[in-house]
């Protein structure tokens, strides 16, 4: 059931502001079940190559040093359209532009710490959920 998981993380503004909680308890009511969660911090390294697409963007270092300043809590969801829903309950990347209401409109500070990750696509979701948890016990 690929299609209906998505891949998040809470990341390290978030995580370290204490509104991990908030966050997952809007998370759930919006009709997601955890699958998979844990706490985890990332080498710069390891942040470099779950970014690896944005390697020739100007922000690749700074998305890098960020992604590994604190710990950070990923997580695999499960929803019907759980890709497409979770991107509009996250809201647009730039806080600035994100609708009332999206996790990021009431607590990402920038367009960089912009509190959670939402993958955006089924197999980018499938590619990023077994970044962090493959080889665990099954999910
Ligand atoms: P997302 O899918 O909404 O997370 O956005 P992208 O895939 O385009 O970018 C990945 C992450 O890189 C974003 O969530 C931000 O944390 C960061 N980022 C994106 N654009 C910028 C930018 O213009 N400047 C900086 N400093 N960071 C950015």
């Amino acid at each position: 059931m690929t299609t209906n998981r998505t891949f998040t993380m809470i990341k390290p503004d978030a995580v370290a502001e204490g509104h991990s909680g908030s966050i997952i308890k809007m998370i759930e009511e919006a009709g997601f079940r955890i699958i998979a969660v844990k706490k985890v911090q990332l080498t710069a390294e390891r942040a470099g190559q779950f970014y690896a697409v944005h390697r020739e963007r100007p922000f690749y270092q700074a998305l890098c040093d960020y992604m590994s300043s604190g710990p950070i809590i990923p997580m695999i969801l499960e929803k019907d359209n759980a890709v497409a829903d979770f991107r509009k309950l996250i809201g647009a990347t730039n806080p600035a532009q994100a609708e009332e209401g999206t996790i990021r409109k009431l607590f990402a500070k920038s367009i960089e710490a912009n509190a959670i990750h939402g993958s955006d696509s089924d197999e980018n979701a499938k590619i990023e959920g077994d970044f962090f948890f493959a080889g665990l016990e099954q999910y």
